[in-house]
Order: C-alpha cells, then sequence, then structure tokens
C-alpha cells in the first residue's frame, strides 16, 4: 500500500470521534514500516494493549478501524485461524471487536472478528513472517490471489463495521 502520514491515519478513522482520533496512538516509526508489503498497517497502543488499530486503502482513501482485541485466555493452545489471512496460529489469533460506524457503535453495536494477534497478516500471506509449522493451508493459488483475499476479507470487514 501507498505510505501513509501520521495526519492521513488519523482522519481515516470511520468508527471514533475526531476527539478520539486525535488522540490515540499512532506508530512513530511510520517511515520504516514495510508499506511496499503491507495490505493493511495494523497496531497497538502501547499504553492500552486491548487497543488495536488498522488503517487499510479502499478504492483509492485510506479507511482507519479502531478495535478491542480480548485474549482469549493466554497460553490455550487450541489452533485457530485468522479470518483475514487464514493464517492458523497456536495462541496467535485474537477477537477483534470494532464498535460500528455513526449512531450504531453510540448504541454500543460492534462486529467482530478473529484476527492474527500482532496484525501481521499481510507478512503472513508473503511469507516474510512465520507462524510456525503447519500455519499456511496448502493451497495451489498464487501469492497475488493470497493477497487479494486478504484485501477482500478486510474490505468485507470494513463494509460490515460502516453498514
Ligand atoms: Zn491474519
Amino acid at each position: 500500500m501507498k505510505p501513509l502520514t501520521e495526519q492521513e491515519i488519523r482522519a481515516a478513522f470511520v468508527n471514533c470521534t475526531k476527539g478520539e482520533a486525535k488522540r490515540l496512538s499512532v506508530p512513530r516509526d511510520l517511515a520504516d514500516r514495510p508499506w511496499d508489503d503491507l495490505d493493511y498497517l495494523g497496531w497497538r497502543d502501547p499504553q492500552a494493549p486491548d487497543r488495536a488499530y488498522l488503517v487499510m486503502e479502499l478504492d483509492g482513501r485510506p479507511r482507519a478501524l479502531q478495535l478491542r482485541s480480548t485474549h482469549s485466555g493466554s497460553g490455550q493452545a487450541r489452533r485457530s485461524m485468522c479470518t483475514m489471512c487464514l493464517t492458523t496460529h497456536s495462541g496467535g489469533v485474537s477477537l477483534m471487536v470494532a464498535p460500528k460506524a455513526g449512531r450504531a457503535g453510540q448504541q454500543g453495536n460492534s462486529v467482530g472478528a478473529y484476527i492474527c494477534s500482532d496484525l501481521a497478516c499481510s507478512l503472513y500471506v508473503r511469507g516474510k513472517r512465520d507462524a510456525g509449522a503447519g500455519a499456511r493451508l496448502h493451497e495451489t493459488i498464487t501469492l497475488e490471489e493470497k493477497i487479494e483475499r486478504t484485501v477482500a476479507n478486510l474490505a468485507a470487514f470494513l463494509a460490515k463495521v460502516t453498514a
């Protein structure tokens, strides 16, 4: 994806108030992120690890989500699959809950999805980060198709949040 500035990221949030978007924590090392290999940029708030954020580009403009992540019992051995990139981890997938945009979100409605806890789906898909043995399905589709699928899953998640 195209590198984004802090300002662009803050302006891209669809499911929090302008005040929250101004205050939330944006990574300081944006210039050093591997943008070429990213389908979305995801990060956690270092001060509040249950808060996670992601920004992606959709139809040429950045869209960002704030998420609450719940660690479903640390040390759990159960393997689970990220619904975005379809990587399977032992304990490395978290339920991420996004408040819905607008009035529905103010009324407490939210949308949840199981996503790689480190929000590094793009790197797992490209084989640049290893999730351990058996993490990837054996698939015959190309890398481009896997990337397209991940982007489509993300876009579908975003569409549910903004619906
Ligand atoms: Zn993932």
